[in-house]
């Protein structure tokens, strides 16, 4: 049986690979979400038979309660909100790889007075990692929902945060080498004062990033939460979790890297008190002193005009067009541009939106062609033969501050370099800023309009004026 269970782990695994394997490609994604689907059905059905490590009642009870819940908050859940959903889902992964832990310690505790049970300092260390990383993953994941959701601003007490922070390892460093090296189990006052160390760190470590940084901190608390899930796996000897939780914690490392290198950023830089930090964004008089009498707007009847005679256009999407709603009206367009004779593309920021990969899920809902979504990369040297580039939604990846101003919390950050086109229309509701709360220079240049309204609206529109045309 033994042989079984863990060769069932080991289909599990494979599958999970080929799964993130085909989720590198847009075209390979839906074949690789199926595999780990497949995957994920296996180990579940694995543990189930592997009856030593929790009875059916529980497991019961459980899947009724957590796919309850679970069901409700993936229906529920608007898709702008998805960031805050995975911020709390990895939160909940790190809880529960802090409570297997703590639980298995202390039911170890029993069969060690039973005579049943021999502490190792291996066990040792995977119960103290499982449950000091899975405490900081739950609050630092909280706090990232809370600065999403807007609901915690940027601290100004930056300096306070990161000396707590350093107080806390170092504790955290001298209590884990004594619960490790002297008699764990015996040691129930210091690992409860461990967890609450480690819950205060979370908070502490996250509380001094900027929001804007929120992203890469909340793919980090992913890779934690595999790592707590991993060490958990060690606890329980669970070959199954092991291996997923390693999945995890390296492809969230890997993600990690990815959007720092996308945001110019260097990890410590993020971590630890990077320009971003600081930034509180400007007030609403300095934004619209910013762009007073210098902003020319234009209309939908306008754009489509501009459109009927455009050779090649850029679409570039930001947060604003999954606020909309807006991707199938702007396939919609594509479409009849294409009919017209016109090159059309999609700019992709890494970035744009509020998680990786945003815009690609949009798109892809409104089945446009994939060979069609250009990275930034790629699209950037074309914007110079660019009729006409469609800014929808976006702003802070379309801010050239981010390569000129030295000052702006932004600055370093690489971005989709529309003002080289030869047009470039704006579509957004007004002059707020976007994310990072700045004023963008974009928006007065002399080869910019600002066509104001619901992006969904707008584009609908400017297509009723082309038919009319
Ligand atoms: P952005 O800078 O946040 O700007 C979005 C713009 O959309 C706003 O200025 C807003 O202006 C406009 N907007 C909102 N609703 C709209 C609607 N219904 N129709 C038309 N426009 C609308 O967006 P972005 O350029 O995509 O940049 C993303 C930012 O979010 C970056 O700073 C990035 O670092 C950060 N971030 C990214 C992630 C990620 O993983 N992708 C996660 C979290 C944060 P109005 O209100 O005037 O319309």
């Amino acid at each position: 049986m033994e042989i079984l269970i863990n060769l069932g782990y080991l289909v599990a695994a494979v599958l999970f690979i080929l799964g993130i394997k085909g989720m590198t490609t847009p075209k390979t994604a839906v074949r690789g979400n199926q595999f780990s689907a497949s995957g994920m059905l296996i180990a579940v059905i694995v543990a189930l038979l592997d009856h030593n490590v929790v009875s059916y009642e529980y497991i019961i009870i459980g899947v009724l309660i957590g796919g309850t819940i679970g069901g409700i908050m993936a229906k529920k859940v608007a898709m702008t909100d998805m960031p805050e959903m995975v911020a709390a889902l990895n939160g909940i992964g790190g809880g529960a790889s802090l409570l297997v832990a703590a639980a298995n310690y202390l039911e170890s505790q029993k069969l060690a007075e039973m005579g049943k049970f021999v502490p190792t300092y291996d066990w040792s260390i995977a119960v103290i990692l499982s449950i000091l990383i899975g405490a900081v993953t739950l609050t630092g994941s909280f706090v990232a929902v809370g600065k999403l959701k807007g609901k915690i601003g940027d601290s100004n007490k930056v300096k306070l945060f990161k000396w707590i922070v350093k107080l806390c390892l170092l504790t955290l460093l001298a209590g884990a080498g004594y619960f490790a090296a002297v008699d764990p189990l015996h040691a129930d006052l210091l690992v409860a004062g461990l967890i609450v160390l480690c819950l205060v760190l979370g908070v502490c470590l996250v509380m001094p990033i900027g929001g804007a940084d929120m992203p890469v901190v909340v793919s980090l608390l992913n890779s934690y939460s595999g790592l707590a899930g991993a060490a958990a796996g060690f606890v329980l000897g669970n070959n199954g979790l092991i291996i997923t939780g390693s999945l995890v914690g390296a492809s969230g490392i890997i993600l990690t890297s990815i959007m720092c290198k996308a945001m110019n950023r260097s990890l410590t830089n993020v971590l630890f008190g990077g320009s971003m930090a600081a930034t509180a964004g400007v007030s609403k008089s300095e934004n619209d002193a910013f762009y007073e009498g210098k902003v020319k707007f234009s209309s939908a009847d306008e754009l489509a005009m501009l459109l009927d005679g455009a050779q090649k256009v850029v679409f570039v999407p930001g947060y604003g067009l999954a606020v909309a709603q807006a991707q199938h009206a702007t396939r919609e367009l594509a479409n009849m541009l294409e009919a017209n004779g016109a090159e059309v593309k999609y700019a992709i920021h890494p970035v744009a939106g509020r998680m990786p990969g945003h815009m690609n899920v949009l798109l892809a809902e409104a089945e446009v062609p994939y060979d069609q979504l250009v990275e930034m990369d790629t699209i950037n040297p074309e914007f110079s033969q660019t009729d006409v580039a469609i800014v929808l939604g976006a702003n802070d990846v379309v801010n050239p501050a981010a390569s000129k101003d030295p000052n702006s919390p932004i600055f370093g950050m690489p971005i989709l370099d529309v003002h080289n086109a030869r047009t470039v229309v704006v579509v957004k509701r007004g002059l707020s800023p976007g994310f990072a709360g700045i004023p963008n220079e974009l928006f007065i240049r002399d080869n910019s309009l600002m066509v104001s309204g619901d992006a969904k609206k707008v584009l609908q529109d400017t297509i009723s004026a082309l038919k009319d045309l």
